[in-house]
């Protein structure tokens, strides 16, 4: 925001006439976390880095008035140390695919008309003027689109099978968006919350018009008050454009939504937990005796997806579901959006075609780790997820091949770890962090994750014992096959891949002692 105003007023101060430089826009992230703030002048795409207030007076001068650049705030690359002028060849754009975030940092989130002047809306447009809503379940059944929030559930066969249950139960049916983004790490759905809502909203209107439903609910987590200022502005914005009320566009179809704020409880992230939020009870999982799409909100048909499903949702009304089936790789087509953190040189936001290789996010997109060694491993999945040794770089970062390593999509974080990092540590640490979210609710997850971070803590103490690798296992598969819900279930995924491909590591913890 600083650096945003200080250009305004550099240019204010400039004396250059307003239809010379028709317009500043402050954006969302633009997903290059680690070299921001950064300003791009459009339609060249200069490219300004890590840019400070003090900053804006040269940049508008030289750029603007001179027709030069500020060689010192561009882009380095560091294997070659070259400068790089323009925003389309830094390694880190280059090799994406940016489907979903293909207005982030393009786009004013907060200005309506420039989402419309940017495609915005079409698809609901275009979904109501000459699609029925059976056309539209076909087009995402047609995509292939897996759900993006964890388990990678097919959309279109929830969307399916939330019209069986409707047909058995009738309506009301609810639509909802899972924007509880909780993982250490991630933020995907954030970014897009925050700088393109109004594709978030046209998702969630087109899956309304799609299932019959006239109320929604977005989800989003308290701590992420900029995104729920940008998606309230959004519906307001639509509310006044006759996009979200009654009589949508005047098709007859009239839907509207409100947003639910998460108190900051990971386990809200969950869909029955989520879902006795929102009705305004603590939110705490319940059995999942009959899949939320039959029995979601206050006992309704409810078709929940996460951010990022739903706003891929415009995208293929758009093109069509073989457009988007063409993308990726068989089984999980489209992109993937990470957050790349951890022990890389280009932390950021991440939108590749599913199936490239981990390498080519890491290594390629990502930049390495600092200082050129191999990354030692990378925890995909959040907590909830596992460890990918380097040894397995070239795996094909889709939804089953992730599975086949142990570890899991999930929402999409990726911790990238170096030599310095120890796997003991790492596993504690997710252990820790889901010991202390843990509703307490049943007592495998209760209780047995208390005592495997305990036994954790035994080992980063060099107090651990061969033993202790078999409780942990043991410990392990009784949790995963009896806690009640996903958090517990998936708890120990960090601690068995670590075990799975680092086991020496925890046998020198145990050596140590002797
Ligand atoms: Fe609560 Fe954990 Fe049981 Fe889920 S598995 S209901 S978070 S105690």
């Amino acid at each position: 925001a600083d650096v945003s105003a200080a250009i305004r007023s550099a240019l204010d101060t400039s004396g250059i006439e307003a239809k010379v430089v028709p317009g500043i826009k402050t954006t969302g992230c633009q997903g290059f976390c680690s070299h921001g703030p950064l300003v791009v002048i459009r339609p060249r795409g200069i490219f300004y880095q890590k840019v400070k207030p003090k900053d804006a007076k040269e940049i508008i001068e030289k750029t603007i008035v001179q027709g030069d650049v500020v060689k010192r705030l561009l882009y380095k690359n560091p294997t070659d140390g070259e400068k790089i002028l323009h925003e389309q060849d830094i390694p880190f754009y280059k090799r994406q695919t940016r489907v979903v975030l293909h207005n982030i940092g393009k786009i004013d989130p907060t200005d309506i008309s420039d989402t419309i002047a940017s495609g915005g809306y079409q698809a609901l447009a275009k979904a109501l003027t000459t699609m029925t809503p059976e056309q539209v379940v076909q087009e995402i059944e047609t995509s292939g689109l897996r759900g993006r929030g964890g388990a990678g559930f097919p959309t279109g066969r929830k969307w399916r099978s939330a019209l069986t249950a409707i047909e058995k139960k009738g309506r009301p049916v609810y639509v909802v968006v899972n924007g509880d983004e909780g993982d250490p790490g991630a933020f995907m759905d954030r970014t897009i919350m925050e700088g393109d809502p109004h594709a978030v909203l046209e998702g969630l209107i087109l899956g309304a018009y799609a299932l019959g439903a006239n109320q929604g609910y977005l989800y989003v987590r308290a701590e992420y008050p900029l995104a729920i200022k940008h998606l309230t502005i959004a519906m307001e914005q639509a509310r006044a454009c006759g996009l979200l009320g009654d009589n949508i566009l005047n098709s007859g179809f009239s839907f509207d939504a409100r947003i639910n704020r998460g108190a900051g409880a990971f386990v809200c992230g969950e869909s029955t937990a989520l879902f006795t939020s929102i009705e305004g009870n603590p939110g705490n999982p319940r059995p999942k005796y009959v899949r939320s799409v039959e029995e979601g909100l206050w006992g309704r048909p409810t078709v929940l997806n996460n951010v990022e499903t739903w706003a891929n949702i415009p995208l293929i009304v758009n093109k069509g579901g073989d457009w988007y089936a063409k993308i990726g790789v068989p089984h999980s087509t489209g992109t993937k959006v990470f957050s790349l953190v951890g022990k890389v040189n280009n932390v950021g936001l991440v939108e590749v075609p599913m199936g490239v290789p981990l390498s080519t996010i890491v290594e390629d997109i990502g930049g390495g780790v600092p200082g050129g060694a191999p990354f030692k491993a990378v925890q995909t999945g959040g907590p909830s997820g596992g460890c990918i040794p380097y040894e397995l770089k070239d795996t094909p970062v889709d939804f089953d091949s992730l599975t086949k390593a142990g570890s899991m999509m999930g929402s999409g974080a990726m911790i990238v770890m170096d030599n310095r990092d120890c796997v003991v540590d790492v596993g504690r640490y997710f252990l820790r962090f889901l010991e202390e979210e843990s509703c307490g609710k049943c007592m495998p997850c209760r209780l047995g994750l208390s005592r495997m971070r305990e036994i954790l803590d035994n080992f980063s103490e060099g107090k651990g014992s061969e033993k202790d690798i078999e409780d942990l296992l043991s410990l392990s598969k009784a949790i995963q096959d009896s806690a009640l819900c996903a958090l517990g279930s998936s708890a120990p995924n960090p601690v068995l891949t670590t075990l799975k491909y680092f086991k020496d590591e925890y046998l020198a913890h145990v050596t140590r002692q002797k």
